[in-house]
């Protein structure tokens, strides 16, 4: 994708060398002394894949990640054929032809994206089965600091990584720092589990978005307490090695970077939990950014807990302070 051209391009001129490897994970590495540190974002993001193409130039599609499919009748997406671009619109038969039994029953089957295309041929011309679409709602500010947009899963993580990175480029740090741009997160982080094999960092801190819980239907009691403009969230939990979580934390307690805590009983969805897999193990952390909507065509997230997110892993790298304890739960 495009971000990721613009990641590998941008990210350059702060680091030492950018590679790409076999998986597409972009791969910069800023040259130090010292333990590994690698930290990742993901570059994928969910998407629909064209899986066939009828005699009258309709697509028909598959999801490619998590997304809600009761969200794609009537939405606007972008085709990626090459170097260009096709627009398309999800089409749906309208409410007033549907029989009683089929008004509210969604499926793919009953969905497809319309190019404009009079045939199959020509719809052939414009895309090919395999190609991928997306969601291209516009970026918008709203009140309060908050920002709306497409896929910000991950975008917001790739961008804390490029703003630490220029953060750091001329400060001496005591670590040899990996920013990675992995690939094929959404579909089983299969690029993280490349990059760490090949990188086998000392240290892992994965920037992700994690679910707000501050809107409606939302309980704070199952689903957590985390607030958008409350600050980046740490996680706890068996995916993360708990002297990092304390070292981060105790990072944000000193320089007075607001942080929420939310707490993953399980691995949680992200890089950090191959990661944590690969090697002899690694020692993992995620700082995330709260997101409400999280993977539909306009997700919400607050300004400032991105700005908290650069501040507490700038702070991190350059003390170092983190404890190389034993493991404690
Ligand atoms: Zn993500």
């Amino acid at each position: 994708m495009k971000l990721a051209k613009d990641f590998s391009t941008s990210i350059s001129s702060f680091v030492n060398e950018v590679r790409t490897d076999a998986l597409g994970n972009i791969i910069a590495h800023k040259h130090g002394s010292g333990k590994r540190i690698m930290l990742i974002a993901h570059q994928d993001v969910v998407s629909l894949m064209i899986t066939h193409i009828d005699d009258n130039g309709f697509l028909y599609i598959k999801s490619a990640g998590g997304i809600d499919i009761s969200l794609l009748p009537a939405r606007k997406v972008v085709i990626l054929h090459g170097e260009n671009s096709i627009t398309g619109i999800i089409g749906k038969k309208p409410i007033h032809l549907m029989k009683d039994d089929q008004i509210g029953k969604i499926s793919l089957d009953n969905l497809w994206i319309d190019i404009g295309a009079k045939s199959k041929a020509e719809a052939k011309d414009l895309v090919s089965i395999g190609d991928y679409a997306y969601f291209c709602s516009e970026f918008e500010n709203l009140p309060n600091d908050l920002i709306t947009g497409s896929y910000f899963d991950d975008q917001v993580g790739l961008n804390v990584l490029m703003r630490v990175a220029e953060q750091i480029a001329t400060e001496a740090v005591p670590w040899d720092i990996y920013f990675v741009a992995s690939n094929y997160e959404e579909i089983g982080m299969r690029g993280a589990t490349v990059a760490a094999q090949s990188i086998q960092p000392d240290v892992c801190i994965c920037i992700d978005v994690t679910h707000a819980t501050d809107y409606p239907t939302m309980n704070v009691i199952s689903d957590g307490d985390i607030k958008l403009g409350d600050g980046c969230v740490l996680a706890k939990g068996p995916n993360i090695y708990s002297n990092l979580f304390s070292s981060l934390e105790k990072t944000a307690l000193l320089h007075q970077i607001k942080y929420q805590i939310e707490v993953c009983t399980y691995p949680t969805g992200t890089d950090a939990n191959v990661i944590q897999l690969s090697g002899q193990g690694v020692k993992t952390a995620v700082v995330s950014i709260p997101c409400r909507y999280m993977h539909t065509p306009y997700e919400v997230c607050s300004t400032k807990d991105i700005e908290c997110a650069i501040h507490i892993l700038y702070e991190f790298i350059c003390e170092a302070n983190f404890d190389y304890g034993n493991y404690r739960n």
